[in-house]
């Protein structure tokens, strides 16, 4: 008998153009979820290529929260004609995906997903046919017990209860759902989003604020913090604030404001999601403008949960 595997990875609220919610927290397995996401991203790309002036005027959007959450929201645009000559009234059905686990990976966890990224093997172990991405189920005999490990290239392998896990988790899915010998294992959405999310760790330096002028020729003075008359007790006001990335994408950038650098560190979160997630360099750059706007993440036009 075959094992079926295939739990819930997201949490799927979905509105349809009229507000309808059509969907309201439904499970989504893994490949279900990427076959939505994967869906938007590509028609967005599409659209953009070689046509900047339809940055503003997409259709499709991918919206990765700039939180830990792991959530995305995806929209697609409807136009139609209103009543009044001329008049275009302009719909949004909205997908909202909610992480089934909390995007927390351990160092070993971090190792396997982007083993499972990577990794590209012959199907049906056939070495003259084509190469398909992931690692594959390989069923191994123990004594008289049969355990599946997750062989992938670069000569690494996911022992059974840590590739189950991340299945558990939403992070990685069995192509077909089923434990079968010879099946291919995928890196998820999800999984993707919870490496970018570990990769690109940003944090903002609080202002310095009032502090006392460094710039006296005085010892004495810069000790007192007295700096002449009009300038009492010498001190002046720094605002200033780094926005920095664990993974060294800025060296150091300083913003004039620490709001300013925080929605500089959204942006650069939403991204690194969207391009983790395949988008190209345009669709990542105008998904991170849009995480630059608007503080806490997205703001959904007419969507009904905003
Ligand atoms: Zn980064």
């Amino acid at each position: 008998m075959v094992e079926e595997f295939a739990p819930g990875a997201y949490r799927l609220t979905e509105s349809d153009r009229d507000g309808v919610v059509v969907a309201n927290g439904v499970e989504l397995s893994a490949a279900a979820a990427g076959h939505l996401i994967s869906g938007i991203v590509r028609r967005a790309d599409r659209q953009l290529e070689g046509r900047k002036a339809l940055v503003d005027s997409a259709s499709f959007l991918l919206d990765p929260a700039t939180d830990a959450s792991g959530r995305l929201t995806l929209r697609r645009r409807f136009l139609s004609f209103g009543r009044g000559e001329g008049d275009v009234i302009e719909q949004w059905r909205t997908w909202r995906l909610e992480p089934v686990s909390t995007v927390r990976l351990s160092a070993t966890q971090v190792d396997d997903l982007t083993a499972l990224r990577d990794s590209q093997h012959f199907a049906h172990g056939d070495l003259a046919g084509a190469r398909v991405r992931g690692g594959v189920l390989r069923t191994n005999r123990v004594g008289s017990k049969s355990l599946q490990r997750v062989d992938c290239s670069g000569m690494y392998s996911l022992p059974p209860a840590a590739w189950r896990r991340l299945v558990e988790k939403g992070w990685a899915y069995i192509v077909g759902g089923q434990v079968e010998d010879g099946a291919a294992v995928r890196i998820s959405a999800a999984g993707l989003v919870a490496l970018a999310l570990r990769d690109h760790r940003t944090s903002t330096t609080s202002p310095q604020g009032w502090h006392k002028s460094a710039d006296s020729s005085d010892a004495g003075t810069r000790a007192s913090g007295v700096v002449g008359m009009w300038r009492k007790g010498g001190r002046i006001y720094d605002g200033t604030s780094f926005v920095v990335c664990s993974g060294r994408c800025f060296s150091g950038r300083l913003l004039d404001t620490r709001a300013l650098a925080q929605s500089e560190a959204r942006a650069h979160r939403a991204e690194m999601i969207a391009l983790a997630l395949g988008a190209g360099g345009q669709q990542a750059q105008a998904a991170g403008a849009r995480a630059r706007a608007v503080a806490g993440g997205v703001k959904s036009p007419g969507a009904a949960w905003s």
